[in-house]
């Protein structure tokens, strides 16, 4: 152990800790199951203290940032640490470069509106997607044609059982489509405490993906972009705040050249796009021409602008939704024999249930 805590600190921070409390407003679907154990790290220094301590009685940890990818379906045994470390410093490095390291608990969507008023390219097509910088490498974030792994250099972690923190280069994270290692060998054991974004003073826009260009007049600047990247998304999506949702549910379907070249005869008109030598179906048309947009289900239902989101009315519980969920996956299948795989994260983890159960 290399936690190094004076003791005065590590009581600070055990007491407060709370028992029992209601996850309802920490994650976007709003569903109402509770923390066993609750606590919020403000800084570096608490966050390896309730480390140390979730050790010390052999309990799991769930760490939650903006909870705007959560699916949360049962209690959550062990500490659920809330991520709100904060801060960011900007480096220039010379000739064309600005690196931003950004703490993890800060919110995303501010340091991408910093970066754009300060003229840096980069991250301007990732505006308003909800939640922290620290879960925004945990499953690369993308939109609009970029990922947040264009742009990282690297990423400092805190390892949970020897408190050590350390820096990862990007290149060694697993980035895939909407995937990384923090979801796989690395989930719960490694938590991003911060981020080193590479960020450009002068940049190319990107703007072939999603109709950006049709949009835009001729040579936009970098805050059009930005503007434009908002106001598309508040058209599109529901705001978390008026209507409990957590985003895309279903990622895109990745299928095969002769898979797609079969769908395309059947379904002429069905939308897809190149991908890594293969083809990415958009989720939302499958499930919207599955006839899906807009139906409701006990509380629950398909969002009537975009089928790709489902929505939460009025549920504190998750099981209308797994139920809803289980039916389109079914419908979507019958029809074009492609599986939709779940884009929020399922908490408590089955790694976190298997271990209390032992
Ligand atoms: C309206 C809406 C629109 C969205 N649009 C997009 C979009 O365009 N593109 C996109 O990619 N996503 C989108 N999302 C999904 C979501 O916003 C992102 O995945 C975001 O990065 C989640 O951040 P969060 O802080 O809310 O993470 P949380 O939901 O709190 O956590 C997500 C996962 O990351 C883990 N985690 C959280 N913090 C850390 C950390 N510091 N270290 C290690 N693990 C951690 C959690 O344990 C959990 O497994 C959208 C969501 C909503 C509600």
């Amino acid at each position: 152990m290399r936690f190094n805590i004076s003791d005065s600190f590590a009581q600070a921070v055990e007491e407060s800790i709370q028992t029992n409390i209601s996850l309802a407003s920490y994650n976007t679907f709003r569903f109402a199951y509770c923390a066993e154990y609750f606590a919020i790290a403000n800084t570096l220094e608490s966050l390896k203290a309730l480390l140390q301590w979730a050790n010390h009685f052999d309990l799991p940890v769930t760490m939650i940032g903006g909870g705007s990818n959560l699916l949360i379906t049962a209690d959550i045994p062990g500490l659920v640490i809330i991520n709100r470390l904060l801060g960011m410093h900007a480096k220039d490095r010379g000739g064309n470069v600005v690196t931003l390291t950004v703490a993890a608990g800060e919110n995303w969507h501010h340091v991408v509106d910093y970066a754009v008023n300060k003229g840096w390219f980069g991250i301007e097509n990732l505006a308003l997607i909800p939640g922290t910088v620290g879960a925004a490498p945990v499953q690369n974030i993308g939109a609009y044609g970029v990922e947040i792994k264009d742009v990282l250099a690297r990423v400092q972690v805190i390892n949970t059982a020897s408190g050590d923190v350390h820096w990862i280069n990007a290149l060694d994270c697993g980035f895939a489509y909407r995937d990384s290692h923090f979801k796989h060998q690395w989930k719960d054991t490694r938590l991003i405490t911060a981020v080193e974004l590479s960020l450009k003073k002068k940049g190319s826009l990107t703007l072939s993906y999603g109709g950006l260009s049709n949009i835009l007049k001729p040579e936009p600047t970098l805050k059009e972009v930005f503007e434009l990247v908002c106001r598309v998304r508040d058209e599109k999506l529901p705001d978390p705040k008026k209507l409990a949702n957590a985003g895309s549910f279903f990622k895109n379907p990745i299928v095969s050249e002769a898979q797609h070249v079969d769908l395309k005869k059947r379904f002429p008109t069905m939308v897809s796009f190149p991908f890594e030598g293969n083809f990415k179906l958009a989720a939302g048309w499958l499930i919207d021409q599955a006839g899906w947009k807009g139906k409701q289900y006990q509380g629950v239902g398909v969002y009537d602008k975009q089928a790709l989101v489902l929505v939460n009315y009025s549920d504190d519980t998750a099981q209308s939704l797994l139920a809803l969920e289980t039916q389109i996956q079914a419908s979507v299948f019958d029809l074009y024999g492609v599986l939709l795989e779940r884009e929020p994260v399922r908490l408590p983890s089955e790694a976190v249930v298997e271990d209390v159960l032992i």
